[in-house]
Order: C-alpha cells, then sequence, then structure tokens
C-alpha cells in the first residue's frame, strides 16, 4: 500500500551561505533510499492527472512505479518512450505549473516530489549506463535539417532519427544546447549534464555542427534544395530593452549579454578564462521571470555587497518558477517590488551611478489577468547601482526571417503558423520561441516533437 501521507521530500541543497559564493550545482540527486521512499507516496492514479497536465506526456505514474520496485532501468525507458531529456527536465522544468501542480496529493499532503524523481532515475540510469538511446527505425532515405540546438531542436532531431530519417543539426554558436547552455546556470543546471544528454541524440546518429549562423553562413533556401524537410528551432536570443535615458551607460548589461558571458563564455573564471566580468558594489536586476533570477544569482556569485530584484509588479504576479524565487532569496538577493524604472543616473564618464524608480500600486487586471501596475505621482527615487541587468525578455533573432522574404513572421517577429501549424513555406516547420517568443523547455520540446509528427507525414507524401 502507498503511503501518501509521509511528509514530501523536497530534496538536500548546498548550504546557501555556502554556495553563493561558487557555481556548484546547488540542488542534490535523491539517493535510492530517499528515491523510493518518495515514490511509496504515489496513488498511481488511474486517470493519471499528473501525466495529463505534462506537455510531452511523460509516463509519469508508470516510471515513479518502476522506481518503487528499484527498477531503475525500467523507470528510465518509462521517461525515453516521451522526452530524451530527463535529466534537464528533472531540473529545470516549472513542475509547479505541470506534473506537481496537478497531483492529486497537492492539497493533502504535498505533490510527489515528480520532478526529483525524474532527475534521480536519469542520473541513476546514467550512472549505472542503463539509460538507452531508442534505436531507429530502418534508414527512410529522406534527409531533414534542424536549425539550433536548444531543447525544441534536440526533440525534434531525436523525433525525426527515431522514425529513421538522416537528421543534422546546425547551431549558430560553438556549442550545443541553446539557453539551456548560455542562459541557465551551472550552479541549476552543471554544463556535464548538457554533454551528456546531447551525446544521447548523438548515440542515435544525429549529426551536429556547429558555428553554422543559418541566414548567414548559409540561407535558408538552400538549405531547403539540399534537405527534404527543414525545422526551425531558432529561439528568442536577441533581448528587448527598456528605452529609458542613461540605457547605454558603462555597466547596463542585457540579460541575455550577462548570463552569456558568465555560462558560455565562463566569465567568473576570469583571467583562467578569456572574457572578463565586473559587477562593483551594487547591483539592479530588472524583470521577474527565470532570466532575472538566474542572472541575479550569478551576480550574487561574483560577490558583490548587494544584488536587488526590481519587479514592476508584487511578488504573486512573479512569472518565475518558484523554487527560484527561493533559492534567491535563501541566497541574500533582495527583492524591490512594484517599482518602474525611468532613468538611469550616469556620472561624467557614462558610467553608472544608480537608477531612478517611480513606485507603483496595483490597478485592474490586463488582458492576462495580471493586474497592471500604476504609477503613483511623486514618489520618485533612486536606487545606488554600479550594474544594472535588464531582463524583461527576449524576442527572436530576425537573421533567418530578413534573408527569406517569403518566410512569414508576426508583427513581433515570430514565425507565422497557419492553422494546420505549418509556416508559409512548403517543406519548413518551426517551433520553440521562435514560433512563442518565449516558453518553457517543455513546451519547446513539445513543439519539437510535434513537429517531428508533422515531418513524418509530409515526407510520407512525398
Ligand atoms: P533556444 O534554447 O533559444 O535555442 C535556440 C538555438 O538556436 C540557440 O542555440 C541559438 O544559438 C541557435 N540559433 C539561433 N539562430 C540561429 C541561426 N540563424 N542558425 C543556427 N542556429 C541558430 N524554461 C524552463 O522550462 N525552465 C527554466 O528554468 C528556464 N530558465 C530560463 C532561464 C533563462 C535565462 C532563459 C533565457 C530562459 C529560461 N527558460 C526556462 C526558457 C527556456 O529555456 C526556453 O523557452 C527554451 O530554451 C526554448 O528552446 P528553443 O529550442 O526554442 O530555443
Ligand atoms: Fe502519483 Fe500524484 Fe500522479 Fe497520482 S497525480 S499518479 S499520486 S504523481
Amino acid at each position: 500500500m502507498p503511503n501518501p501521507s509521509t511528509p514530501r521530500n523536497n530534496g538536500h541543497q548546498q548550504d546557501p551561505a555556502v554556495r553563493r559564493k561558487n557555481f556548484d550545482e546547488v540542488a542534490h540527486t535523491f539517493t535510492k533510499e530517499e528515491a523510493q521512499k518518495e515514490a511509496d507516496r504515489c496513488l498511481h492514479c488511474p486517470t493519471h492527472p499528473c501525466q495529463n497536465s505534462c506537455p510531452v506526456g511523460v509516463h509519469i505514474p508508470d516510471f515513479i512505479a518502476a522506481v518503487k520496485e528499484g527498477n531503475i532501468e525500467k523507470a528510465a525507458s518509462e521517461i525515453m518512450k516521451t522526452s530524451l531529456l530527463p535529466a534537464i527536465c528533472g531540473r529545470v522544468c516549472p513542475q509547479e505549473k505541470h506534473c506537481e501542480g496537478h497531483c492529486v496529493l497537492k492539497a493533502k499532503f504535498g505533490s510527489v516530489n515528480i520532478g526529483g524523481l525524474e532527475r534521480f532515475t536519469a542520473d541513476t540510469a546514467r550512472a549505472e549506463g542503463v539509460l538507452k538511446a531508442p534505436t531507429p527505425a530502418a534508414a527512410t532515405g529522406k534527409k531533414v535539417v534542424c536549425i539550433g540546438s536548444g531543447p525544441s531542436s534536440l526533440a525534434c532531431a531525436a523525433e525525426l532519427r527515431r522514425a529513421g530519417h538522416d537528421v543534422t543539426v546546425l547551431e549558430a554558436l560553438h556549442a550545443y544546447g541553446g539557453v539551456l547552455r548560455y542562459g541557465i546556470p551551472s550552479f541549476r543546471l552543471p554544463r556535464e549534464v548538457i554533454n551528456k544528454e546531447v551525446e544521447t541524440v548523438q548515440a542515435m546518429g544525429v549529426k551536429f555542427h556547429t558555428d553554422v549562423l543559418v541566414g548567414a553562413t548559409i540561407k535558408l533556401d538552400e538549405l531547403r534544395k539540399e534537405y527534404d524537410a527543414v525545422y526551425i528551432g531558432s529561439g528568442a536570443g536577441l533581448p528587448m530593452m527598456l528605452g529609458i535615458p542613461g540605457e547605454n551607460g558603462v555597466g547596463v548589461y542585457s540579460a541575455n549579454e550577462f548570463l552569456t558571458r558568465i555560462n558560455l563564455m565562463q566569465a567568473y573564471k576570469f583571467p583562467e578564462t578569456d572574457t572578463p566580468i565586473k559587477v562593483g558594489k551594487h547591483v539592479i536586476v530588472l524583470g521577474g521571470g527565470n532570466s532575472a533570477m538566474d542572472a541575479a544569482r550569478c551576480a550574487m556569485r561574483l560577490q558583490p555587497e548587494t544584488v536587488t530584484i526590481a519587479y514592476r509588479r508584487s511578488r504573486e504576479e512573479m512569472p518565475a518558477r518558484v523554487a527560484e524565487v527561493e533559492h534567491a532569496q535563501e541566497e541574500g538577493v533582495r527583492f524591490e517590488y512594484l517599482v518602474t524604472p525611468k532613468e538611469v543616473v550616469l556620472d561624467e564618464n557614462k558610467h553608472v551611478t544608480g537608477l531612478r524608480f517611480t513606485r507603483n500600486e496595483l490597478g485592474e487586471p490586463d488582458a492576462k489577468g495580471r493586474r497592471r501596475p500604476v504609477e503613483i505621482a511623486g514618489s520618485d527615487f533612486v536606487m545606488p547601482a554600479d550594474t544594472i541587468i535588464i531582463a524583461i525578455g527576449q524576442r527572436p533573432n530576425p537573421t533567418i526571417s530578413k534573408t527569406t522574404p517569403d518566410l512569414k513572421v508576426t508583427e513581433r517577429g515570430v514565425i507565422a503558423l497557419d492553422e494546420q501549424g505549418k509556416t508559409s513555406l512548403p517543406g519548413v516547420f518551426a517551433g520553440g520561441d521562435i514560433i512563442r517568443g518565449g516558453a518553457t523547455v517543455l513546451l519547446a520540446m513539445k513543439d519539437g516533437i510535434e513537429a517531428a509528427q508533422k515531418i513524418n507525414a509530409y515526407l510520407e507524401g512525398k
């Protein structure tokens, strides 16, 4: 009989006082005993609301049952039926919005720690050598290219290869993984985990090439001639800025640049590495999403005196994962809610010295149901700062759309899809942040998997 009333195990983490000074992983993987005890809480619900609310439909009760039995190979194979990036998803998916948010135990005893169990399964199966890449079907003779190597293209490429196609991934940067590598810091997602998940896709026979910027190195139309189908999973890597006075001052970064320097170029190891990063005494991060939390927590590890996240709404409206907000707070990041940035204050050398804000109160809900911030007249104040990091969102880079005039994009620059989910070009498919303008790892993967199914159907009719 299951024991649902056993208290939920949230897992162990590095001590905040220690971890705020290093880039080692914050959360630890369950031991086998801990995993089995947590798995024993699951009721194996026949209607599996957890699985129904997972964007890629991971077989959650079945993999948890296998963990409970101690059969890690079976647990891993259950997950791998629908998701080939389990060690990544177990670490970074917003489980509270998907599976764990719908677990029947949530209200009374606390949801099963599904993310922790997924991570345990992937890490343990990999360590024991039983995490197996699916065997591809017989060769179809069709060639498909996936642009970008973020979660969306990785998921699409793996599904296409599973169906027997010859699949190539082209990546603009010198390393694979997209935001997983250049955006999400190693203390949340170790680089080794990304490498291993990419190796699983490589082991299936998918070919990878770095340093290929489609639209510059090679045009989309040339790829269309060379391949039977194309998947665009090029993400949304262009940072949005505020457009306020002083924004071009020395010491202002977009979160994208700040995080890329730290995560991709490893600037926190400078001068051992070539790229430097300097934050001074006081850092302000603008925004309330995962990028803002990641930027603030990276900045904290560079050891300034203060790091403050300034957000224009209240805690309730913050879109970041709950765990990231809590971890940031534990590490000493301060939060200033209900403020709108008005001007970056600069000295005579154009170096940042502060940020002028206006205070807000919450007004009527907007179209998404979030209450709007309304400025309070005469409430301006200046917060001292040496570094300001703008983390208010990203949009797609126009490199491909600008060099492919027939590819329709919306006013927001995302690739437009018709009612059947098709782009304006035959044989060209798209998904992930390039169609959503910014979402989550799982939604990007879901798009990649669904596009692979559409590509399979398209190639059958070719
Ligand atoms: P990306 O991950 O952006 O990958 C696109 C890839 O395409 C990149 O590698 C890029 O270099 C490459 N590319 C771009 N243009 C070209 C071109 N012309 N030619 C060749 N290659 C090209 N989601 C979560 O679920 N949980 C989190 O904790 C989380 N944290 C986040 C933290 C940060 C800092 C950010 C920015 C986002 C976070 N997200 C999180 C969102 C999530 O990472 C994205 O939604 C997801 O990565 C989108 O996947 P994608 O494959 O569409 O694009
Ligand atoms: Fe187990 Fe919760 Fe899913 Fe039910 S809803 S099968 S208890 S994880």
